[in-house]
């Protein structure tokens, strides 16, 4: 049985924490979809076909890694693509928290899904997509925190 993770999250935009997660799990998983959350009710700073593009481009030398989008349950849209596991990053206790909350509901939901969390690599600890939004809003040097090659407009 194919090893398929999904990486849920909103990639607001795609940042060196995640593209750091993403690059360690690789040995884990035979394949992993980097999957881009519509929350209808949360506008995104950046449009969807840009967060799109930019990860397309991150990965475009691993075509185990594959990038899509969807609305709804991330257990159903798990159930969909027939992946058996969630992929996490946990930077802090608060992402702890956070993070077994929704695993445990998770696993309520769906039985066989199991969340694989891996700890952030520590420089990367503070690095979030809001804190490289408003950095960039302000007219700051986001390069640092987001994956080399990466044009923001
Ligand atoms: P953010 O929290 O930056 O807005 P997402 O909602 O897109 O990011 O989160 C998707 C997943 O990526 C979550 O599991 C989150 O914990 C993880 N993640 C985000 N930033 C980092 C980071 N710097 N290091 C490790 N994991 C991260």
């Amino acid at each position: 049985m194919i090893r398929r993770a999904v990486f849920p999250g909103s990639f607001d935009p795609i940042t060196r924490g995640h593209e750091n997660i993403i690059l360690r799990s690789l040995p884990l998983f035979d394949e992993i979809i980097i999957a881009i959350g519509i929350n209808m009710e949360k506008k995104s700073f950046f449009e969807l076909s840009d967060r799109i593009k930019w990860i397309e481009q991150v990965f475009a030398a691993y075509p185990q890694v594959r990038v899509d989008s969807f609305t709804g349950l991330t257990v159903d849209y798990c159930k969909k693509m027939d992946a058996t596991f969630i992929l996490r990053g946990l930077r802090t206790a608060a992402d702890f928290e956070f993070e077994r909350t929704i695993g445990q509901i998770n696993k309520k939901l769906n039985s066989g899904l199991e969340t694989i969390f891996l700890l952030t690599t520590p420089d990367f600890t503070s690095i979030n997509s809001s804190i490289v939004r408003d950095v960039y809003k302000h007219g700051g040097d986001v390069s640092i925190f987001i994956p080399e090659g990466i044009k923001l407009p």
